[in-house]
């Protein structure tokens, strides 16, 4: 079921106290390459959150899209809209407190935009105060080995998020105007205004014109798939796996 779509009575029938789970699209405002549009990584969030609702109607709730997010790299590109990142924390933490509110115990965050990492997960914070659990998918990231069968690479407006956008909103691609990066970002981390042209040239990371919507269906049909288990495990409580020491206990996370 849609948020926006019940009526403070439909809501207060068959949400409050029947439903449990909600899920937030959130995206960004930004140059997409010269090829995809301004909102791809609002469509993206929207179409995986489309696919889980019709596998979970009864079960999950989604919540109007956040469609701003933070994209200072990208700033200066026409038609880029960018939030401090801070507003974007404030603004996804007091969203994220009032759905939890109506008792929201699973809040998922399935996010589109690298930049709106940060501020999400502060926002998890603030919801994982008020009692419930907040979940954020990064849809690119965590299920990159799955793209990685799909696609040569990943990244911004690249081969994976231009198939996947061919297969959401082909209409609004357009091709003939796609230019590649030759430029590759070292594995540390590096952030200067003198860089941009080249960690962003054409506001791409990749090469976009290796896309198709045939591999764009195929991502979203694997993620698709991975999500419905993950919400599963997350109702089931199954989020974490015993290491049974054979692993060295190294993480993302250190
Ligand atoms: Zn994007």
């Amino acid at each position: 079921m849609y948020w926006q779509e019940m009526t403070t009575k439909t809501f207060a029938d068959h949400a409050v106290g029947h439903m449990d789970t909600v899920l937030i699209p959130v995206g960004s405002v930004q140059a997409h390459g010269l090829h995809l549009p301004l909102g791809s990584d609002s469509y993206v969030p929207e179409a995986l959150c489309r696919r889980l609702e019709a596998h979970f109607p009864d079960r999950v709730l989604i919540a109007p899209t956040l469609a701003y997010g933070h994209s200072w790299g990208l700033a200066r590109w026409p038609g880029t809209i960018s939030l401090s990142s801070r507003l974007v924390a404030a603004y996804a933490s007091e969203v994220g407190e009032q759905l939890a509110g109506w008792g929201m115990r699973h809040v998922v965050f399935i996010n589109g935009h690298g930049g709106n990492i940060g501020p999400l997960t502060e926002a998890m914070e603030r919801v994982a105060e008020v009692g419930s659990r907040a979940v954020l998918i990064n849809w690119w990231i965590d299920f990159r080995d799955d793209i990685l069968q799909v696609v040569t690479e990943t990244g911004h407006a690249s081969e994976d998020e231009t198939s996947v956008m061919l297969a959401v909103r082909q209409d609004l691609v357009r091709m003939g105007d796609a230019e590649s990066n030759p430029y590759r970002l070292r594995r540390v981390l590096v952030i200067s205004e003198d860089l941009l042209d080249k960690a962003m040239r054409h506001a791409v990371a990749g090469n976009p014109k290796r896309g198709s919507r045939e591999k764009g269906e195929a991502i979203l049909k694997t993620v698709e798939q991975r999500l419905v288990q993950l919400m599963e495990d997350v109702w089931a409580d199954r989020l974490f796996e015993e290491t049974r020491g054979t692993t060295d206990g190294s993480t993302e996370n250190h």
